[in-house]
């Protein structure tokens, strides 16, 4: 389990944007996270209590939105979702197309009181 090195992470970059923007309390972190991305929710979500301890960061709450993992066909131009097809087309049954989305791992917003 890489995600608590991962959410660590994240919590010094908020950190570093609510003292420059002088945040004083945190009241909500929402992530973005691809669904083809390495990282699994439920994992962050489980690390997250003990990355936020003692940090500006305390009893925040933590939001993650999954991103659709889409591909688009190469051979007929459909958008199609790459993980519930498990990489083919299911149009066409190509296996060639292009990652439209699905890799994120973006701190999307700080709600700051
Ligand atoms: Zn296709």
């Amino acid at each position: 389990m890489h995600e608590l090195g991962v959410v660590i992470e994240v919590v010094k970059t908020v950190e570093k944007v609510a003292v420059e923007n002088h945040l004083a309390k945190i009241e909500k972190l929402v992530l973005q996270i691809g669904e083809l991305s390495s990282m699994i929710p439920k994992y962050i979500e489980a690390c997250y209590p003990a990355a936020i301890e003692n940090t500006i960061l305390q009893n925040t709450e933590l939001k993650i939105e999954v991103m659709p993992g889409n591909g688009m066909c190469k051979s007929c131009n459909k958008v199609f979702n790459i993980k519930e097809n498990k990489g083919v087309c299911p149009h066409c049954d190509s296996k060639a197309w292009d990652l439209l989305s699905g890799k994120e791992f973006i701190i999307k917003e700080i709600v700051a009181y």
